[in-house]
């Protein structure tokens, strides 16, 4: 008697929850319309498909209630405008990466890119579980703006050049296509870094405005046809080892979202988060084989003097923003620590791991 009462008050109880969480915007109400404008060109290969797979699964957890329009670079704002666009709240979200704002927060770079710092592993680590987040959620708080991990492509090359690069000298001079940080790790070494946008790459190397380029790895370099105007491939990609995609969210609109709704928006982010990185890890091997056997690519590797010479800048960068900037100096210490917390693990889980994967 009192397990049936007990039922059938369960029962009851169920159904009304289930009335409540009906009542929430569903069924009558209109659907949530958003928008999210990208850094990268519509449906672009990985990263703005990465875009559209969120609004997608965002779209079927809700049951079509909540909606999110996607649009490329340059369909609603150009490229660069995505930062402000969110903020201000002319549209609800934007997926790019965090180095390109960093004209406006310099901090924010520590959450795309930094030379000689984290793979994706780790990067995913310190965001998600070490202390990174609240740091980047502070730096995007005074423009209004919720920042996600939203991707990641992994250890990028280090990109293509017309002559060999035996020393740090022969970055001398050099006219490179570099952005964020790395830029200013080229300079350091005489080297001019280049603003260039994605499509324009290609010609500018082709005519000679660039003497090099780095892009991103082999399956976006290939599609865009580098190794038609350059000679040389190198690896790795010390200047972004783990490079992190973002999106971005304005808070006021998030605050409005029921909570079922930001679950689901959390959820579908995070989703994407991994599945880009899948996708970059599963595809640049074939890219890179058909590069090399097809198309006669020069596969080179940095010598170890340049890269231990560019690591000894990397640092003083780091060290120079820091100083100049106290977010930076924040940041740059959580970073710190949190790289010398997760080196000293992976001196007994990776590394010695990594000596007899190839056996
Ligand atoms: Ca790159």
């Amino acid at each position: 008697m009192k397990r049936r009462d007990f039922i059938k008050k369960a029962g009851v109880g169920a159904l009304a929850a289930g009335a409540a969480m009906g009542a929430v915007p569903a069924m009558a109400d209109k659907p949530v319309m958003w928008k999210m404008v990208t850094t990268w060109p519509p449906h672009f290969p990985i990263l703005g498909e990465g875009a559209d797979y969120i609004a997608k699964l965002v779209e079927e957890m809700s049951g079509g209630k909540f909606k999110i329009s996607v649009y490329g670079a340059g369909e609603l704002v150009p490229a660069m405008g995505v930062f402000d666009a969110v903020s201000q709240g002319t549209v609800e979200m934007g997926h790019g990466a965090a180095y390109y704002w960093s004209g406006k927060a310099p901090a924010a770079q520590f959450f795309a890119a930094v030379p000689f710092g984290f793979n994706a592993q780790s990067q995913n680590s310190w965001v998600t579980s070490g202390g990174g987040l609240e740091l980047w959620e502070e730096i995007y708080k005074p423009f209004n703006l919720k920042p996600y991990l939203g991707g990641n492509t992994g250890v990028q090359m280090g990109g293509w050049f017309n002559k060999e690069i035996k020393s740090v000298d022969d970055l001398k001079g050099l006219k490179m296509r570099i952005p964020g940080l790395g830029g200013q790790v080229l300079a350091k070494a005489g080297g001019n870094a280049i603003l260039v946008a994605a499509g324009e790459i290609y010609t500018n190397l082709e005519r000679g405005v660039i003497d090099a380029t780095e892009w991103v790895g082999p399956f976006h370099d290939l599609t865009i046809g580098l190794h038609k105007v350059a000679k040389f491939y190198y690896y790795p990609g010390w200047h972004e080892p783990g490079t992190t995609l973002e999106a971005m969210v304005n808070i006021n609109a998030y605050e409005k979202l029921s909570p079922e709704f930001k679950a689901i928006l959390d959820t579908a982010i995070a989703r994407a988060n991994s599945l880009m990185l899948a996708q970059f890890e599963a595809r640049n091997n074939d890219d890179l084989n058909e590069l090399v056997t097809k198309h006669k690519v020069q596969l080179k590797k940095f010598p170890d003097d340049v890269l231990k010479q560019l690591k000894v800048y990397a640092n003083e960068v780091l060290e120079e923003m820091a100083a100049k900037d106290p977010m930076s100096k924040k940041v740059y210490e959580s970073f710190k620590s949190f790289r010398s917390k997760i080196y000293e693990w992976n001196k007994t889980s990776e590394e010695p791991y990594q000596q007899f994967k190839y056996i």
